[in-house]
């Protein structure tokens, strides 16, 4: 049942009935490091989800990855694989193995460069990158990493969730966060209520299956949003997996270019010169891959 709300249909004094529609954004198809992606943000009409400002989704797919060594400022990468291997090394000094279900968290800080490629030991890769913007606080701090191993599970209905940032029903992801975040990775089979915290926007990123978010059906390629003001996500599905990424509304104005998550064309114009000129900012990164050229800056 839908349609719109009649004076008649809520008496005066009643609250306002929240917003049922959800908004709904189409992947934009591009190419990373050999391998096809849906980019589900930034989109133009919808830039950021919280802190959350890139989603990619790759997979699933027999073709193998080679991202060579390049630079980020101001942001957290968060890799989550669904099936496959990567290797990840840094400027650090890091190499991880990244394996299902395990999340890897990179902090760019004011610099970090770093490579990403399929080890060999699996034929097939799925996976999703996202980026989360570092707030003014933190964002000219020192480059980090983090792998979990282990992640706290809840069960919610017939929901499995994985909690990657943040905090769902009580069970806290030991991961760092720079914001109010929340990032869960969902397996369903049947119908679910995600608690949500009113203060924050979410989106819902199908990687597998399709799933009613309300009454939308919302199928891999898509992102779903959802504004404040919500206090439960209800998913149904018949075997699914998905995202639900939230936070506070980011208040910050952010200029993303190439890598870079930053504020505006001076500061992008010094973090491309230190990565052209190989300045002791970005370090360098044990690889067999070749470095990537930032583009041409206009
Ligand atoms: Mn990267």
């Amino acid at each position: 049942m839908s349609g719109p709300v009649a004076p008649a249909d809520a008496a005066p004094g009643e609250p306002a009935p929240v917003a049922a529609a959800i908004e709904r954004h189409d992947a934009r198809i591009t190419e990373v490091g050999g391998l096809t992606v849906r980019r589900l943000l930034p989109k133009r009409t919808r830039r950021t989800v919280g802190a959350w400002c890139f989603v990619d989704h790759v997979g699933p797919t027999t073709a193998t990855m080679g991202i060579g060594p390049h630079a980020h400022i101001g942001l957290h990468t968060v890799t989550w694989l669904l099936e496959g291997e990567l290797r990840h090394t840094d400027s650090l000094g890091t190499e991880q193995a990244i394996r299902p279900r395990q999340l890897n968290l990179m902090t760019a800080g004011r610099g970090v460069a770093h490579a990403e490629e399929s080890t060999g030991a699996s034929t097939s890769i799925h996976a999703v990158q996202l980026w989360v913007a570092q707030p003014s606080a933190t964002r000219g701090g020192a480059p980090a990493f983090e792998h979990h191993a282990e992640l706290p599970v809840v069960e919610l209905g017939a929901a499995t969730a994985t909690v990657l940032v943040g905090s769902v029903d009580g069970t806290t992801s030991p991961a760092r966060t720079d914001s109010p975040l929340v990032g869960l990775a969902v397996d369903l089979r049947g119908a679910a209520s995600v608690p949500l915290d009113v203060g924050f926007e979410h989106a819902v990123a199908v990687l597998e299956g399709a799933v009613a978010v309300g009454d939308d059906i919302v199928a891999p390629g898509q992102l779903a949003y959802l504004g404040p003001g919500r206090d439960a996500l209800n998913l149904r599905a018949g075997d699914a997996r998905l995202l639900v990424l939230g936070g506070a509304p980011f208040d910050e104005e952010i200029l993303m270019w190439w890598n870079f998550v930053a504020r505006d064309r001076s500061e992008v114009a010094d973090a491309w010169r230190d990565w052209q000129q190989g300045d002791d900012r970005f370090g360098s990164v044990d690889s067999s891959l070749e470095r990537i050229d930032a583009p041409p800056l206009r």
